[in-house]
């Protein structure tokens, strides 16, 4: 069995069902989501969004909507006192708690940006998004004009999990021989387990240098006509590298099928939809359950002989007009980025309490529309004082 060469065409789940309600979309486009469900059954608090803007897209969100969002997030601070009520809750993993069964590259990117901001947009999903969608648009749309230069956006219509997953597996193997043949891709799919989470991310450009090294291009368009501060910088180098981690894993035979029931508990012997099946076809594959395509596809993955990814490039352009406002390349760092990777995911896996900036970014926190509620800044500006009175003291 094998895929045809070089379809010209990518698919996007559209669910039926409220099972799986994400898109098959690249981070970029994520941001103009609502939310991206991830099969999970969301409750009032315990929402997922998707405001990754700030590895994305930067976005003022100061003082702009700063009445608006109190009045918001004020009833964080009623009589009810949700917070304090969280507070005094049996700990949970995060993981449980917001019912994930897997995570986003961008959630470990909005992560690094600070961790209480990402958790605070996962409790009150709605504050902070608000504000970011229109960049989030456009970004988005110059994500898909791109996009469509190398292939066509078919909407498939999908009824289980197992429908959503089979459709990036589809893409992946119609992706690998272009690949192979030397042509470049966009929107490539890549998941697998790193340090026992599954993980998910969309690369948005593969292809080749003129030298022959496998070129990963990440484009990332810019409200503002200048290239991003250090810690934006920072959180692009890590989503990078993570999309190199996972992509080169995928390649080098350490995606297992056992992970896909173990983190994601999809069926095997589930037969997939009609529409799913009749794109299947059309890819000249005969299988009819999730399990057997996704045999397929790690099969697929390990004898491909695709190479790793050698080099990382970082795009950035000016949203308004599409300037390019600079290109750099990402120097791979495995030790940093894995230690990294360790420390965001024991936030997860519930070893360690939630953190928000560092004194010496605290300039976030003017940027930050949680910043009059935020129990982390309470603590440091109490520290603060603390300190400065024992030292007056003394
Ligand atoms: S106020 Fe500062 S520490 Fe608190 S969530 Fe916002 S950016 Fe993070």
């Amino acid at each position: 069995m094998s895929v045809t060469e070089g379809s010209g065409e990518v698919y996007r789940p559209i669910s039926t069902t409220d099972e799986e309600g994400f898109s098959d979309i690249s981070d970029s486009e994520l941001l103009s989501l609502q939310d991206d469900n991830l099969g999970n059954t969301l409750h009032p608090g315990e929402g997922r969004t998707n405001s990754h803007g700030l590895c994305t897209n930067e976005v003022g969100t100061s003082a702009l909507n700063q009445e608006e969002v109190k009045k918001s997030i004020g009833k964080l601070k009623d009589p009810g006192g949700i917070l304090q009520r969280k507070r005094k809750q049996v700990v949970q993993k995060p993981l449980d708690k917001f019912r994930m069964k897997y995570l986003w590259v961008t959630n470990l990117c909005s992560q690094t940006w600070c961790e209480q901001q990402m958790v605070y947009e996962f409790e009150f999903p709605g504050v902070e998004k608000q504000e970011k969608t229109e960049a989030m648009n456009a970004g988005a749309s110059i994500h898909l004009a791109r996009e469509l230069e190398v292939h066509d956006v078919v909407s498939v219509s999908t009824q289980t999990r197992e429908d959503s997953w089979a459709i990036k597996f589809l893409n992946v193997l119609a992706m690998i021989p272009v690949l192979q043949s030397g042509g470049h891709v966009r929107e490539f799919p890549v998941f697998r387990e790193l340090d026992g989470i599954f993980v998910v991310g969309v690369i948005d450009e593969l292809g080749y240098s003129s030298k022959g090294e496998l070129e990963l291009r990440e484009l990332k368009t810019r409200t503002t006509p200048s290239l991003p501060r250090s810690s934006q910088k920072s959180s692009h180098t890590f989503q990078v590298s993570l999309y190199k981690m996972l992509f080169d894993g995928m390649v080098n035979g350490k995606l297992q099928p056992d992970v896909f029931i173990q983190h994601l508990q999809l069926r095997l012997d589930q037969v997939l939809g009609v529409q799913v099946k009749e794109h299947i076809e059309r890819a000249g594959l005969t299988v009819s359950t999730f399990g057997d395509l996704l045999e397929l596809t790690c099969l697929n993955l390990a004898f491909s002989e695709l190479p790793v990814i050698d080099c990382i490039k970082l795009e950035y352009c000016y949203q308004a007009d599409g300037t390019l406002l600079g290109c750099e390349t990402v120097t791979f760092d495995e030790k940093n980025v894995m230690e990294h990777l360790k420390f965001c995911l024991s936030y997860w896996k519930g070893q360690r309490e939630v953190r928000g900036v560092d004194i010496e970014e605290a300039w976030k926190c003017s940027h930050c529309s949680f910043s009059n509620v935020c129990e982390w800044r309470t603590k440091k500006s109490e520290d603060a004082l603390v300190k400065c009175h024992t030292k007056k003291a003394k």
